[in-house]
C-alpha cells in the first residue's frame, strides 16, 4: 500500500485490497509502456486478465487480476510502527552473530542476554539485548560486559520500522515493489505527484 504521496506505508493481503478498492478508497497501481499508471476498479476490472498465467481472483462471473500495489486515495502520512521485542526478532537483528564472540550459529545454539543485567537495572529492551551463544553468555554471567572484560561487537540499537524491514515483513515480495524502495524511484513518483 503506497500512500498519497506513494510511499510505501503497509503490505496488506489481497482481500483488504479488494475491500479498500471497492470502496474507492484506493486504486490500483500498475506498470504500463515503462511507466506506472493508477486505475480505479472499475477500470481495472474492465481491463481484465491479460495472459493465462496472471495471478487472479474469480468471481461468479469473471475473473478480475491480482493487484501488486494500491494507492491510498486519502492517506498521506507514514505510520508510526514498531519492530516488537522478541527472541527471533532480536536473532534477526543481530543476523544470528554473537555479539561477544562473533560466531554465527542456529537459532537452538544462541540466547538472548542483557548487557547490562536485570540486577544491575538493566531493562528488556532493544538497547540492552543483544543475540549471544550459550558460552559467551555462561561466561558473562550476570556481570556488566566491562567487567566480565566481554566487549560488544557494535552497540544494540532499536531497528526502525518500515513496511519493508527485513525484520518486520518476512512474506514474499513483488518485483514491482523495488521501484518504490529507491530514493530514485521515490523522486520520480513525488515529482508525478506535485506536478
Ligand atoms: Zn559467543
Amino acid at each position: 500500500m503506497l500512500n498519497r504521496l506513494w510511499q510505501p506505508v503497509h503490505i496488506c493481503n489481497v482481500r483488504r485490497a479488494f475491500a479498500l478498492l471497492y470502496k474507492n478508497a484506493a486504486h490500483v497501481v500498475a506498470a504500463q509502456n515503462g511507466s506506472f499508471e493508477t486505475y480505479p476498479f472499475s477500470q481495472w476490472v474492465a481491463a481484465g486478465v491479460n495472459g493465462g498465467d496472471t495471478p487472479s481472483v474469480g468471481t461468479v462471473s469473471m475473473r478480475i487480476r491480482m493487484p501488486e500495489i494500491i494507492l491510498l486515495i486519502h492517506y498521506d502520512r507514514l505510520p508510526l510502527r514498531e519492530v516488537k521485542l522478541t527472541r527471533r526478532n532480536v536473532y534477526l537483528r543481530d543476523k544470528n552473530t554473537c555479539q561477544y564472540c562473533g560466531r554465527t550459529l542456529r537459532d537452538g545454539e544462541l540466547n538472548l542476554d542483557h548487557v547490562v543485567p536485570r540486577h544491575l537495572g538493566g531493562g528488556t529492551t532493544w538497547t540492552n539485548i543483544v543475540c549471544s551463544c550459550v558460552t559467551c553468555n555462561l561466561k558473562k554471567g550476570e556481570k556488566t560486559p566491562d567487567h566480565a572484560r566481554m566487549g560488544l561487537l557494535k552497540k544494540p540499537v532499536k531497528p526502525r520500522w518500515s513496511p519493508f524491514n527485513r525484520i518486520a515483513f518476512r512474506g514474499e515480495a513483488y518485483a514491482s515493489w523495488e521501484h518504490f524502495l529507491s530514493p530514485a524511484g521515490w523522486k520520480v513518483q513525488i515529482s508525478n505527484v506535485l506536478s
